[in-house]
């Protein structure tokens, strides 16, 4: 056996088991302590609220078991299975230019993943979430969407595809350089253009009326120095139960948007101090810092891809008889999760860290009071559980669990 096959396979069965063996405690620790609410909750929380997020977690927990079985039994029938070798020697065949032949090929697998992802997606939305009361999506509306989504991948990704595939082939050893200041620039393009004109085709946004809560919200924005392009209430509810807010765009072209779940459960402090918290990730640069380390990521990655383009063990090892840049580039995309899952727990252990700077934010422009409160309705109304086993969500949670943030806010209050 090829021994890229080998430490391929290795990597994905010790990250699966993990990921097998921290959902199983995750499960577990949740079950265990259903019967009763966690003494810091107690007369905020019900027990009928609590022993609903037990039951929502365990379910949504089982069902992405299921989807990360699918995915790995996927994932071998394109590596090793031969899947990907199949799609590029048909489209090698069908079509002569062989930059589009490797468009047409990864177009292909990544349309079968996509299909793939529909059964646990419908279940997710039409079961579980119909019956813990948050689905308000019509198959009309989810057709639509995903309709949607899959046109937008298309029309960016396929383009963005064809170029760098082009720059592989066109700009000698140092491709990879040019690859990954093509997709930086593509990026940064589409955050900058994400809340103006991708957004709107799947929500309707409202600037937010005249009032006390747009009196109270300018007055936090003047406080913290932050300038945007208006404050917006976005139509969620007609999908999901489910509460948020968030800025989006980048430079000038920021926008403050809050669900209209939100705005509707929260009162006005409230909703101030869940802004003053998303303020102080941007104040706290954390955006800045995430978009660094993701870029200098992305370097790494494409730079021991321009090393494995030509080592021919790297295809033969996954299943890919015919070398080419665009097999490289496909299998690189689908293999390596395999490797970075190690890297979750760092990942999650500093976004953690900028939750905890954020709400600090938070506390000192801004009730922490309200912070806490405003908090502990939307774990309730998100039926987030209050009680995650401490390993799971180590490795897996970009916030910290609800009793330690909760305390740590009372300590600022
Ligand atoms: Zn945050």
């Amino acid at each position: 056996m090829n021994i890229f096959t080998v430490i391929f396979l290795i990597a994905l069965t010790i990250s699966f088991s993990i990921q097998f063996w921290l959902a199983r405690r995750q499960a577990s620790y949740v079950a265990e302590h259903r019967s009763a609410v966690p003494e810091a909750f107690k007369d905020k929380v019900s027990l009928e609220a609590h022993q609903k997020a037990a039951d929502y977690t365990i379910e949504k927990g089982k069902l992405s078991d299921i989807d990360s079985i699918i995915s790995l039994i996927v994932l071998l029938g394109f590596t090793l299975g031969g899947g990907v070798n199949m799609a590029f020697e048909y489209w090698s065949s069908a079509v002569s230019l062989p930059l589009i032949a490797g468009v047409a090929a990864s177009a292909t697998i990544f349309l079968v993943m996509a299909l793939v992802d529909i059964p646990t997606s419908l279940y997710q939305t039409f079961v579980i979430e119909e019956k813990y009361g948050f689905n308000k999506t019509t198959v009309k509306q989810y057709i639509k969407d995903h309709l949607l989504q899959l046109a937008l991948a298309a029309a960016i990704g396929l383009p963005l595809l064809a170029l760098i595939l082009w720059v592989m082939d066109s700009v000698g050893s140092l491709w990879w350089l040019w690859a990954w200041l093509i997709i930086l620039s593509f990026s940064l393009l589409l955050s900058w253009l994400f809340p103006t004109l991708i957004a709107p085709l799947f929500n309707k946004f409202t600037p937010m009326e005249e009032g006390s809560l747009k009196d109270r919200i300018q007055g936090l924005l003047a406080r913290c120095g932050f300038n945007s392009q208006g404050i917006f209430i976005m139509d969620g509810s007609k999908r999901s139960g489910h509460g948020n807010a968030y800025f989006t765009g980048l430079g000038n072209n920021k926008r403050i948007v809050f669900f209209d779940t939100l705005v509707k459960s929260l009162d006005e402090e409230e909703l101030e101090a869940v802004l003053a918290h998303e303020l102080g990730h941007f104040k706290r640069k954390h955006v800045i810092k995430m978009l660094i380390a993701s870029s200098i990521m992305s370097l790494i990655s494409l730079a021991v891809l321009g090393w494995l383009i030509n080592q021919p063990w790297f295809f033969t090892g996954l299943g890919v008889q015919q070398a080419s840049n665009a097999a490289a580039l496909l299998l690189f995309m689908l293999v390596s999760p395999a490797f970075t899952f190690f890297m979750q727990p760092v990942t999650a252990y500093f976004q953690r860290k900028f939750e905890f700077e954020a709400d600090d934010f938070a506390a000192s422009n801004a009730k922490a009071a309200k912070m806490i409160s405003g908090l502990v309705k939307l774990y309730e109304e998100n039926a987030n559980t209050l009680t995650p086993d401490p390993l799971y969500s180590a490795f897996h949670y970009s916030h910290p669990p609800a009793a330690i943030r909760i305390a740590h806010l009372e300590s600022k209050a």
